[in-house]
C-alpha cells in the first residue's frame, strides 16, 4: 500500500528519454517518496546535494512531456515542484 503523499512510480523509465532536461525522474521520485515517508529526513537532501544543480528537482521546466508517457499518470512536474519547495 502506498503511504499517503507518495507517488506510485514503478521505475519503468519510460519518461526519462522524454525529458529535455535529462533529469533522472525515477531516482528523483524515489527520493521524493523517501522524503515524504520519513517526514523530511536527511537522506534526500544529502543525495540531491551530490547531484549537479541542473539535475535537481528545481531544474524541471514544467514542460510535462514526461507526463504524457507515464503509465502511472504521475503529475511529475508538480511533484518535482513540490520537492524543490520542501527542500527550500
Ligand atoms: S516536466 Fe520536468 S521532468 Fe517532466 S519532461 Fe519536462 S522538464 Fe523533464
Ligand atoms: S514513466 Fe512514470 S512510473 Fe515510469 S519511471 Fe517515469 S514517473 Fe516512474
Amino acid at each position: 500500500m502506498l503511504h499517503e503523499g507518495t507517488v506510485p512510480c514503478t521505475a519503468c523509465h519510460y519518461c526519462v528519454s522524454h525529458c529535455p532536461q535529462e533529469l533522472d525522474i525515477p531516482t528523483l521520485l524515489n527520493l521524493y517518496n523517501e522524503h515524504v515517508y520519513t517526514g523530511g529526513g536527511f537522506i534526500a537532501p544529502m543525495a540531491l546535494g551530490a547531484l549537479p544543480a541542473d539535475k535537481r528537482p528545481e531544474a524541471c521546466i514544467q514542460c510535462r512531456s514526461c507526463e504524457d508517457v507515464c503509465p502511472q499518470q504521475i503529475k511529475i512536474s508538480e511533484v518535482l515542484e513540490d520537492f524543490a519547495a520542501r527542500l527550500g
